[in-house]
């Protein structure tokens, strides 16, 4: 199938046509349509597969129907991984607007405060300084968001990131769509997909 096949809007599929995207790849022509039709999902898929894009297009079609501040949360294992997300949310969303900001560690905390009084509608991070926001900085809250995204569930389930990854969870609404991405399947991704999704449709490539 083509971009527009898989029912995303003209917008998003110029923005694919930029990014010179000629067809989904495997993972994006699974996911995608189950997204857009409002499943909670969990994929299983490999970095290069075309994940990033897999939740980003879905999200921002979303976005465009309902456009507010702190729309979506991603959740990421490592800075770089954070990093490259926002970077592909920002190509994909060139032409309709789309802000982000990234709260990661070992970087400036103010740079971060100063980027949330933009009022953006993707927060990525990784789990210990997006709580540390999360509990500090002043007219910062995640209790509108529509979508989260735990990336590279499998990394992210590790001592340093699970109890701060359990706290958000805590504090974030239950009432929102949960995609969930991980390279294989562990024991603990599995209780995780027991504790944050509903009735997710479960997507393999
Ligand atoms: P990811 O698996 O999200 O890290 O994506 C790997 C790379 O594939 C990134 O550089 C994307 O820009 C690129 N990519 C994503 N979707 C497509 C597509 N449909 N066609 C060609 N390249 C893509």
């Amino acid at each position: 199938p083509t971009f527009a096949e898989l029912d995303l809007c003209p917008e998003l599929v110029a923005a694919c046509d930029a990014m010179k995207w000629t067809k989904p790849t495997k993972i994006q022509e699974e996911a995608i349509p189950y997204a857009l039709q409002g499943r909670d999902l969990i994929a299983l898929a490999q970095t290069g597969s075309g994940k990033t894009a897999a939740f980003a297009l879905p999200i921002m079609q979303a976005l465009l129907e309902h456009r507010m501040p702190f729309f979506a949360c991603v959740l990421s294992p490592t800075r770089e991984l954070a990093i490259q997300i926002a970077d592909q949310f920002q190509d994909l969303g060139k032409g309709i607007g789309v802000v982000c900001s990234v709260l990661v560690g070992g970087v400036d905390r103010m740079q971060q405060v100063i980027s949330l009084t933009k009022r953006p509608h993707i927060v990525v991070g990784t789990p210990g300084r997006l709580l540390d926001h999360l509990r500090d900085t002043k007219g910062f809250s995640l209790n509108k968001i529509k979508y989260l995204v735990i990336d590279e569930a499998d990394k992210l389930l590790n001592d340093e990131f699970e109890t701060s990854l359990d706290d958000i969870l805590q504090i974030i609404p239950k009432e929102r769509k949960t995609f969930l991405f991980s390279a294989t399947m562990t024991k603990k991704v599995e209780k995780l997909q027991r504790a944050c999704l509903r009735n997710p449709v479960m997507v393999k490539v």
